[in-house]
């Protein structure tokens, strides 16, 4: 067979016009759609998540698999697979076992950071962007009028977007810091604290924060996925590098 004719060259040429459509002209026949059903599609998918290691380094796939089969169990997942490098489509076979997953978040596997978002049937892979972390935030030094569930979820919408308080808030207990599930920006440096005015004309003062499970943060640039050592945004000299997130 001649250099340029293999059965495969023809495809990949259309592929390459394919991707970009706007340039093409279609004909009758090509711009007849299949329809997809919606309920079919929604039936089929119920209970799939999509997720993505958020980390600089290039992931194992194998590997991510095997942890999650691991740790979910097989008799709550069917399959999990990698359809496109680090794009991750994982199977249930429940919704209990779905909601299961979605509400231990955040999960972490070797201290990088696992993102899960719920499957959307309209969406294609290259339409995920994985930016947010749901996590639970330990608010502290809070004074005790401030510890009630109206004003935790208050602290959690200053910080992301906020999706639950702990239950005993309201029932005592209380050490000198609530909990707060929020989902949050992880495309920004992570929040170190909230400001918390007295409303007594007093400077607000900081309340640290601390996450639950924190995976991989870079101390220079508070964001989760790389460490000092592979930052982009550190000064070259180690002496002009002020860590603001830890050491
Ligand atoms: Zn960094």
């Amino acid at each position: 067979m001649q250099a340029g004719t293999s059965p495969w060259s023809l495809p990949l040429c259309y592929l390459k016009l394919l991707n970009a459509t706007e340039n093409l002209q279609f004909t009758e026949e090509e711009s007849s759609a299949v329809v997809i059903e919606a309920a079919t599609a929604e039936e089929n998918s119920k209970n799939w998540l999509v997720g993505s290691v958020i980390t600089v380094t290039p992931v194992d796939e194998d590997f991510v698999v095997r942890i999650f089969r691991s740790v979910w169990k097989v008799k709550n997942v069917s399959a999990i697979s990698e359809l496109r490098p680090n794009f991750f489509l994982i199977k249930h076979v429940s919704a209990e076992a779905k909601d299961m997953i979605l509400k231990r978040r955040p999960w972490v596997v070797h201290n990088e950071l696992f993102s899960i978002e719920p499957f959307n049937p309209a969406w294609r892979a290259n339409e995920y962007f994985f930016t947010t972390m749901v996590v639970w935030i330990w608010v502290h030094k809070l004074p005790l009028q401030a510890m009630n569930s109206e004003m935790v979820l208050r602290l959690g919408v200053s910080v992301g977007k906020a999706l639950g308080v702990d239950h005993w808030i309201e029932g005592g207990n209380m050490g000198d810091f609530l909990r707060v599930l929020v989902q949050v920006d992880i495309t920004k440096p992570l929040r170190r604290c909230v400001m918390l005015g007295n409303g007594q004309g007093k400077p607000p003062s900081p309340c640290p924060l601390r996450f639950e499970k924190l995976p991989r943060l870079c101390f220079f640039c508070g964001l989760v996925g790389h460490e000092l050592s592979s930052c982009v945004t550190k000064p070259a000299d180690p002496d002009e590098r002020k860590l603001q997130y830890g050491s």
